[in-house]
């Protein structure tokens, strides 16, 4: 049974430069129903982290090109809600500490069994409320967006929404603690890939702000963030 978000499998990162070790991961992660990536090395992780929308990532501390605290600090610069969980070689009380400042929310000592790494995910996941349900109403700034229904009431008046417009909701309420790329929507709401026209993307928010916000001239629901995209502009909805 894959680990889902809404309709989405969960998906992790791995970032792990021993073949071995990594792969038992993946093969673990894998057979526990999540979407699992693996890259060897800091440069490549912190890239991929950052241009991808991972749910998690499992983060080796010891790494060649570039360590693991260093890329969990880019990572956290990026993705400040990002959950990451540092897999420390030694045990070492400092690596820890040093791996909790750089901003990770967990730590694993190796050796680690398969059982432990597994309930780490999991606790993560649920502190950070991955996988659960998305809610179907949402009340903003006066109106209710009804993502079941596809429609939106505001002033009494219920606007119907398209299917495309309710995926840029539930996406960007999904991730609403960072900023969305057009990339990134143009992935997941049309499925095509990221690089085709970016000024689809812009369109279709200009028709759904018609829809759902009180003042085009300033939008509070879908907030504009200048050199990335989008992001979901109510604080704590
Ligand atoms: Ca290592």
């Amino acid at each position: 049974m894959p680990v889902t978000i809404g309709s989405a499998t969960m998906r992790i990162l791995v970032v792990e430069d021993e073949p071995v070790l990594r792969d038992g991961i993946v093969d673990l992660l894998r057979a526990s129903g999540y979407e699992v990536e693996a890259v060897g090395d800091g440069a490549a992780a912190a890239k991929l982290g950052v241009d991808e929308p991972f749910d998690m990532v499992l983060l080796d501390l010891m790494l060649p090109k570039l360590d693991g605290l260093e890329v969990c600090r880019r990572l956290k610069t990026a993705r400040p809600a990002l959950p990451v969980i540092m897999l420390t070689a030694r045990g070492a009380e400092e690596d820890k500490v040093r791996g909790l400042r750089s901003g990770a929310d967990d730590y694993v000592t190796k050796p680690f069994g398969v059982k432990e790494l597994l309930a780490r995910v999991q606790a993560l996941a649920r502190r950070c409320q991955i996988g659960q349900a998305e809610p179907e109403r949402v009340e903003v700034d006066g109106c209710i967006l009804d993502l079941g229904r596809c429609e939106v009431l505001r002033d009494g008046k219920a606007t119907v929404l398209t299917a495309r417009e309710v995926g840029i909701l539930r996406w960007l309420h999904r991730h609403r603690a960072r900023a969305v790329s057009r990339a990134e929507l143009l992935e997941h709401v049309w499925c095509v890939p990221g690089t085709l026209e970016t000024r689809t993307v812009d369109m279709a928010v200009a028709n759904l702000r018609q829809k759902i916000e009180r003042d085009l001239a300033q939008p509070r629901i879908v907030v504009s963030v200048k050199g990335i995209g989008y992001a979901w502009g109510v604080k704590d909805a």
